[in-house]
């Protein structure tokens, strides 16, 4: 098996999961035996996780995309960042805040869990109000704890892992755009995204009645 990234081994990684026994899991309820906590930070594209999760309910499988209300890259208050939420809770995942330090506040898009973007140590873990943190015990334990940053794994790919049940529980942190945009360095995913992006700019401006002739 190929381990690259690409949605095609992603959607490998779920079967795995599966062969494994485990349960997609929201983050509801604590980890057990066999619970897979599928999580997606989502730092730039909603393309790109509306995508994944158009896949992952094909595959059955549930996740929980944590979307940024303070991008730079998208906006979640515009019709197509509106059109993204209720497409992914009509997929039935969860979706939670993808939240800039120390600004957590909820409103009733968000499910009440939180993760951080790009957190430092000293607050990563702590309880947030009104929220589950995803990186607090016991939802986080690097023991339990594998992600794709930066297209890298730092056990390897879990997928062996997965199929053979060798996780207690895992939470499991994916990135969209590195599984759909191809490249095999993050240098090159990106710049897939940013053509991809050009792309749908320029459909952006026509739709704003921009004279592009
Ligand atoms: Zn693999
Ligand atoms: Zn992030």
């Amino acid at each position: 098996m190929n381990c690259a990234f690409t949605l095609e081994h992603y959607g490998e990684l779920l079967e795995a999961a599966k062969t494994g026994g485990y349960r997609f899991a929201s983050f509801a309820g604590k980890p057990r035996r066999g619970t897979l906590f599928l999580r997606h930070d989502v730092d730039i594209s909603l393309d790109a996780a509306l995508r994944m999760a158009e896949l992952e309910a094909e595959a059955d499988a549930r996740a929980t995309y944590f979307l940024m209300t303070q991008s730079v890259f998208y906006n979640l208050a515009s019709p197509e960042g509106v059109r993204a939420i209720n497409r992914l809770r009509e997929l039935g995942h969860g979706v939670g805040l993808h939240a800039v330090w120390p600004g957590a506040e909820s409103d009733d898009r968000f499910d009440p869990v939180l993760a951080w973007h790009n957190p430092e140590q000293d607050y990563m873990s702590q309880p947030v109000d009104g929220f589950v943190n995803v990186m607090e015990p016991p939802y986080f334990d690097p023991d339990h704890y594998r992600s794709d940053s930066n297209q890298q794994w730092r056990h390897g790919c879990p997928h062996e892992e997965l199929a053979g049940g060798d996780f207690e529980w895992l939470q499991l942190l994916v990135h969209p755009e590195i599984w759909v945009y191809p490249g095999s360095t993050m240098r090159e995913t990106m710049d897939a995204m940013l053509d991809a992006e050009h792309e749908r700019r320029r459909g952006l401006l026509a739709e704003d009645r921009i004279d592009l002739s």
